[in-house]
């Protein structure tokens, strides 16, 4: 039932597709120069910023056209490739070792304790593992359906971005993973980040790394080329500019091992692996870059 909506609302959607495109200049500097680096499903690429280096999604689509993408549940069973072996909810087990084990790092660098803001929760996997680490915790996310699933998790959730967070609300530690390469103006997102965030708090993102080896080895078919929803790419030299510019002083680099189940692994190369074989956990060390800035004492 769920599929056969998503369906109807993604040919609705695809059918207007080329009206809703725009060709932007960088994300990240502004500059109107690039070299196209990637060729992807029509009409996309990924074209590299010729002065900062930024790699970004070139054209894309409007951003009204893809908040309305957000806003159906749907997208949380498939994304835009539609399998379902790539859904959030099929993904739980590795998700949640994947933030158990962020949480343990930062524990490690003495950045847990009091408030945590998590910026595009989903079903909450993170917020959950994150109990017994802060002592209260904030999320947001764009469908009123999956905001309702994390509040089971008891933390507070905003449906909606970073705008719908209270001004007042300032937390010790805010976390987004894989949410800056969705989004349209990274500069201004971290901004507001730090809006958010206490004098001496911290600032945590992870991203798809495509300077990573896992993006040399598998070329255009790394799994993090996804259209039309990823926007922006960054690696720790680009990622560290953008959080610098907002401000984070200073930037460190974080290990983020990522699990995946090894039926997605193998579904990538054409592989179909039996159900027991297929969701067994796999540590992939060099697909997501992650960095923490702290936020300066006024
Ligand atoms: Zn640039």
């Amino acid at each position: 039932m769920v599929c056969s909506v998503y369906r109807e609302v993604r040919s609705l959607f695809y059918f207007n597709v080329s009206s809703n495109l725009e060709y932007p200049v960088c994300p990240s500097c502004r500059s109107n120069k690039r070299d196209i680096v990637f060729r992807l499903q029509e009409p996309y690429a990924v074209a590299r910023c010729a002065e900062c280096g930024l790699h970004y999604l070139y054209p894309r689509l409007s951003v009204g056209a893809m908040q309305q993408i957000y806003r159906e549940p749907s997208y949380y069973e498939g994304g835009s490739s539609g399998y379902r072996d790539r859904s959030y909810t099929s993904q739980e087990p590795s998700l949640r070792a994947t933030f158990r084990r962020l949480l343990v790092n930062l524990d490690n660098r003495g950045l847990s304790g009091g408030q945590l803001l998590e910026i595009g929760c989903g079903h909450g996997y993170l917020l959950d593992e994150a109990r017994p680490f802060f002592d209260r915790r904030f999320g947001t996310d764009f469908s009123p359906e999956i905001a309702a699933i994390a509040r089971h998790t008891g933390a507070e959730v905003f449906v909606g971005g970073i705008e719908q967070v209270p001004a007042d609300l300032k937390v010790q530690c805010v976390i987004a993973t894989q949410v800056i390469e969705h989004v349209y103006d990274p500069l201004s997102f971290v901004e507001q980040l730090v809006d958010h965030t206490l004098p001496g708090g911290h600032i945590v993102l992870a991203t798809p790394d495509i300077g990573g080896v896992l993006r040399k080895i598998m070329g255009r078919r790394w799994p993090s080329f996804k259209t039309p929803e990823h926007v922006v790419y960054f690696d720790f030299r680009t990622l560290s500019s953008v959080m610098g510019r907002a401000g984070l002083d200073p930037i460190r680099r974080l290990p983020y091992p990522h699990a995946f189940p090894t039926g997605l692994l193998a579904a990538k190369f054409g592989i179909t692996l039996p159900g027991w074989l297929a969701r067994i956990q796999m540590w992939v060390p060099a697909t997501t870059v992650a960095a923490y800035g702290t936020v300066r004492n006024a």
